[in-house]
Protein backbone atom coordinates (compact mmCIF):
# COMPACT_ATOMS: atom_id res chain seq x y z
CA UNK A 1 0.00 0.00 0.00
CA UNK A 2 1.21 3.62 -0.67
CA UNK A 3 0.69 5.52 2.27
CA UNK A 4 1.52 9.36 2.43
CA UNK A 5 1.82 10.87 6.05
CA UNK A 6 0.82 14.80 6.59
CA UNK A 7 2.84 16.02 9.29
CA UNK A 8 2.04 19.14 10.49
CA UNK A 9 3.80 20.18 13.57
CA UNK A 10 6.47 22.71 13.84
CA UNK A 11 9.02 21.02 16.06
CA UNK A 12 10.29 17.44 15.79
CA UNK A 13 11.31 16.76 19.74
CA UNK A 14 7.53 17.17 20.26
CA UNK A 15 4.92 14.65 20.96
CA UNK A 16 4.00 14.93 18.37
CA UNK A 17 7.46 14.45 16.72
CA UNK A 18 7.32 11.34 18.62
CA UNK A 19 4.17 9.94 17.49
CA UNK A 20 5.56 10.83 13.48
CA UNK A 21 8.61 8.60 14.55
CA UNK A 22 6.56 5.91 15.81
CA UNK A 23 4.62 5.35 13.33
CA UNK A 24 7.06 5.61 10.55
CA UNK A 25 9.28 3.15 12.60
CA UNK A 26 6.48 0.16 12.82
CA UNK A 27 4.79 0.51 9.53
CA UNK A 28 5.35 -2.95 8.08
CA UNK A 29 7.99 -2.62 5.28
CA UNK A 30 5.87 -4.32 2.64
CA UNK A 31 4.43 -0.71 2.28
CA UNK A 32 5.72 2.35 0.57
CA UNK A 33 5.56 5.48 2.56
CA UNK A 34 6.27 9.12 1.73
CA UNK A 35 6.53 11.81 4.49
CA UNK A 36 5.11 15.21 3.80
CA UNK A 37 6.38 17.67 6.48
CA UNK A 38 4.20 20.87 5.74
CA UNK A 39 6.36 22.97 8.13
CA UNK A 40 9.61 21.78 6.88
CA UNK A 41 7.88 22.49 3.23
CA UNK A 42 7.51 26.15 4.09
CA UNK A 43 4.06 25.31 2.84
CA UNK A 44 2.43 28.41 2.37
CA UNK A 45 -1.08 28.24 3.67
CA UNK A 46 -2.99 31.31 1.71
CA UNK A 47 -5.22 30.41 -0.59
CA UNK A 48 -5.40 33.54 -2.97
CA UNK A 49 -8.03 34.42 -5.89
CA UNK A 50 -9.03 36.67 -7.82
CA UNK A 51 -9.25 37.67 -11.43
CA UNK A 52 -5.59 36.44 -12.48
CA UNK A 53 -5.98 33.21 -10.39
CA UNK A 54 -9.23 32.10 -10.41
CA UNK A 55 -10.76 29.68 -8.20
CA UNK A 56 -12.08 27.59 -11.34
CA UNK A 57 -8.05 27.00 -12.08
CA UNK A 58 -7.16 25.43 -8.30
CA UNK A 59 -6.96 22.11 -10.11
CA UNK A 60 -4.15 22.90 -12.27
CA UNK A 61 -2.46 25.53 -10.08
CA UNK A 62 1.02 24.40 -10.76
CA UNK A 63 2.38 25.54 -7.65
CA UNK A 64 0.21 22.78 -5.97
CA UNK A 65 1.09 20.38 -8.88
CA UNK A 66 3.05 18.32 -6.28
CA UNK A 67 0.87 17.98 -3.46
CA UNK A 68 -2.07 16.78 -5.93
CA UNK A 69 0.50 14.00 -7.24
CA UNK A 70 1.32 12.86 -3.38
CA UNK A 71 -2.16 12.72 -2.51
CA UNK A 72 -3.17 10.52 -5.86
CA UNK A 73 -0.62 8.30 -5.41
CA UNK A 74 -1.23 7.49 -2.12
CA UNK A 75 -4.12 4.57 -1.38
CA UNK A 76 -3.81 5.55 2.42
CA UNK A 77 -3.28 9.54 4.34
CA UNK A 78 -1.97 9.77 8.10
CA UNK A 79 -2.56 12.64 9.52
CA UNK A 80 -0.77 13.74 12.50
CA UNK A 81 -1.12 17.39 14.13
CA UNK A 82 -1.91 19.24 17.43
CA UNK A 83 -5.34 20.48 18.37
CA UNK A 84 -5.33 24.28 18.10
CA UNK A 85 -7.91 26.35 18.75
CA UNK A 86 -10.36 23.37 18.97
CA UNK A 87 -8.99 22.21 15.03
CA UNK A 88 -6.09 22.21 12.90
CA UNK A 89 -3.32 24.08 12.60
CA UNK A 90 -3.73 26.86 10.15
CA UNK A 91 -0.58 25.48 7.88
CA UNK A 92 -2.81 22.15 6.99
CA UNK A 93 -6.14 24.05 7.36
CA UNK A 94 -4.58 26.08 4.40
CA UNK A 95 -3.19 22.91 2.97
CA UNK A 96 -6.42 21.87 2.61
CA UNK A 97 -8.13 24.64 1.37
CA UNK A 98 -5.39 25.12 -1.42
CA UNK A 99 -4.75 21.48 -2.66
CA UNK A 100 -8.86 19.70 -1.68
CA UNK A 101 -9.78 21.96 -4.68
CA UNK A 102 -12.87 21.73 -6.46
CA UNK A 103 -12.23 19.61 -9.39
CA UNK A 104 -9.54 17.53 -7.79
CA UNK A 105 -10.72 16.11 -4.54
CA UNK A 106 -15.00 17.14 -5.40
CA UNK A 107 -16.92 18.29 -8.08
CA UNK A 108 -20.37 20.05 -8.05
CA UNK A 109 -23.41 18.04 -8.75
CA UNK A 110 -26.61 19.10 -9.35
CA UNK A 111 -27.67 18.16 -6.28
CA UNK A 112 -24.84 18.10 -3.71
CA UNK A 113 -21.11 17.77 -4.65
CA UNK A 114 -18.94 13.87 -5.71
CA UNK A 115 -15.96 12.73 -4.04
CA UNK A 116 -13.58 11.85 -6.02
CA UNK A 117 -10.73 10.98 -3.78
CA UNK A 118 -12.63 7.39 -3.80
CA UNK A 119 -10.60 4.16 -2.23
CA UNK A 120 -8.48 5.95 -0.42
CA UNK A 121 -8.39 5.63 3.29
CA UNK A 122 -6.87 8.08 6.28
CA UNK A 123 -6.14 7.67 9.80
CA UNK A 124 -6.16 10.96 11.86
CA UNK A 125 -4.00 11.37 14.82
CA UNK A 126 -4.22 14.34 16.98
CA UNK A 127 -3.21 15.87 20.30
CA UNK A 128 -4.75 18.33 22.85
CA UNK A 129 -5.01 18.97 26.70
CA UNK A 130 -8.96 18.45 27.09
CA UNK A 131 -9.47 15.49 29.22
CA UNK A 132 -11.18 12.87 27.32
CA UNK A 133 -13.69 12.90 28.47
CA UNK A 134 -14.88 16.14 27.57
CA UNK A 135 -13.99 15.58 23.41
CA UNK A 136 -17.46 14.18 22.44
CA UNK A 137 -19.29 17.34 23.48
CA UNK A 138 -16.57 19.72 21.87
CA UNK A 139 -16.58 20.47 18.23
CA UNK A 140 -13.73 19.58 15.85
CA UNK A 141 -10.55 17.78 17.52
CA UNK A 142 -10.60 16.30 14.18
CA UNK A 143 -14.15 15.26 13.75
CA UNK A 144 -14.28 18.05 10.92
CA UNK A 145 -11.73 16.68 9.21
CA UNK A 146 -13.26 13.59 9.43
CA UNK A 147 -16.85 14.06 8.83
CA UNK A 148 -16.92 17.19 6.47
CA UNK A 149 -13.82 17.25 4.31
CA UNK A 150 -12.95 13.39 4.14
CA UNK A 151 -16.29 11.92 3.97
CA UNK A 152 -17.51 14.63 1.26
CA UNK A 153 -13.85 13.94 -0.85
CA UNK A 154 -14.72 10.02 -0.76
CA UNK A 155 -12.02 9.08 2.00
CA UNK A 156 -13.74 6.62 3.67
CA UNK A 157 -13.32 4.53 6.07
CA UNK A 158 -11.32 7.65 8.36
CA UNK A 159 -10.05 6.42 11.96
CA UNK A 160 -9.82 9.16 14.32
CA UNK A 161 -7.20 8.64 17.17
CA UNK A 162 -7.45 11.70 19.69
CA UNK A 163 -4.58 11.83 22.50
CA UNK A 164 -6.31 13.58 25.17
CA UNK A 165 -5.11 15.38 28.23
CA UNK A 166 -1.75 15.38 27.24
CA UNK A 167 -0.78 18.20 30.04
CA UNK A 168 -2.89 16.39 32.65
CA UNK A 169 -1.07 12.55 32.55
CA UNK A 170 2.12 11.30 33.31
CA UNK A 171 5.10 10.18 31.32
CA UNK A 172 3.85 6.52 31.28
CA UNK A 173 0.40 7.28 30.49
CA UNK A 174 2.22 8.99 27.39
CA UNK A 175 4.72 6.36 27.15
CA UNK A 176 1.62 4.26 26.92
CA UNK A 177 0.07 6.61 23.71
CA UNK A 178 3.05 5.75 21.71
CA UNK A 179 3.42 2.25 22.20
CA UNK A 180 -0.52 2.57 21.32
CA UNK A 181 0.09 4.05 18.30
CA UNK A 182 2.70 1.69 17.52
CA UNK A 183 1.03 -1.29 17.47
CA UNK A 184 -1.96 -0.01 15.64
CA UNK A 185 0.56 1.44 12.74
CA UNK A 186 2.30 -1.98 12.73
CA UNK A 187 -1.25 -3.32 12.22
CA UNK A 188 -1.67 -1.31 8.56
P1 LIG B 1 4.52 18.73 23.60
O1 LIG B 1 4.22 20.08 24.17
O2 LIG B 1 5.79 18.53 22.87
O3 LIG B 1 4.47 17.64 24.76
C1 LIG B 1 3.31 17.43 25.53
C2 LIG B 1 3.77 16.64 26.76
O4 LIG B 1 4.34 15.40 26.34
C3 LIG B 1 4.89 17.37 27.54
O5 LIG B 1 4.67 17.10 28.91
C4 LIG B 1 6.18 16.72 27.05
O6 LIG B 1 7.21 16.73 28.03
C5 LIG B 1 5.69 15.28 26.81
N1 LIG B 1 6.47 14.55 25.80
C6 LIG B 1 7.10 15.07 24.69
N2 LIG B 1 7.72 14.08 24.03
C7 LIG B 1 7.46 12.93 24.70
C8 LIG B 1 7.82 11.56 24.50
N3 LIG B 1 8.58 11.19 23.47
N4 LIG B 1 7.38 10.63 25.38
C9 LIG B 1 6.59 10.98 26.44
N5 LIG B 1 6.23 12.28 26.69
C10 LIG B 1 6.66 13.24 25.84
N6 LIG B 1 -5.61 22.05 23.57
C11 LIG B 1 -6.93 21.76 23.64
O7 LIG B 1 -7.30 20.77 24.25
N7 LIG B 1 -7.86 22.53 22.98
C12 LIG B 1 -7.51 23.62 22.27
O8 LIG B 1 -8.36 24.26 21.68
C13 LIG B 1 -6.12 23.97 22.21
N8 LIG B 1 -5.71 25.06 21.54
C14 LIG B 1 -4.38 25.35 21.46
C15 LIG B 1 -3.96 26.46 20.70
C16 LIG B 1 -2.61 26.74 20.56
C17 LIG B 1 -2.20 27.91 19.70
C18 LIG B 1 -1.64 25.92 21.19
C19 LIG B 1 -0.15 26.21 21.03
C20 LIG B 1 -2.04 24.83 21.95
C21 LIG B 1 -3.41 24.53 22.09
N9 LIG B 1 -3.85 23.42 22.80
C22 LIG B 1 -5.18 23.12 22.88
C23 LIG B 1 -2.88 22.49 23.39
C24 LIG B 1 -2.28 21.60 22.31
O9 LIG B 1 -3.27 20.79 21.72
C25 LIG B 1 -1.18 20.73 22.91
O10 LIG B 1 -0.18 21.61 23.39
C26 LIG B 1 -0.60 19.78 21.90
O11 LIG B 1 -1.55 18.86 21.45
C27 LIG B 1 0.54 19.01 22.52
O12 LIG B 1 1.24 18.37 21.51
P2 LIG B 1 2.78 18.66 21.29
O13 LIG B 1 3.29 17.67 20.29
O14 LIG B 1 3.01 20.09 21.01
O15 LIG B 1 3.29 18.24 22.75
Amino acid sequence: MNILIIYAHPNHKSFNGAILKQVQDHLDLKHTVKLLDLYAEKFNPVLYFDEDHRRRDMAVDPDTQTYRDLITWADKLIFIFPVWWSGMPAILKGFIDRVFASGFAYSYKKMGMAGHLNGKTAWIITTHNTPGFLTPFVQDYGKVLKRQIFSMCGIKPCKLTSLAHLRGIDLKKRQKMLEKIATQASQL
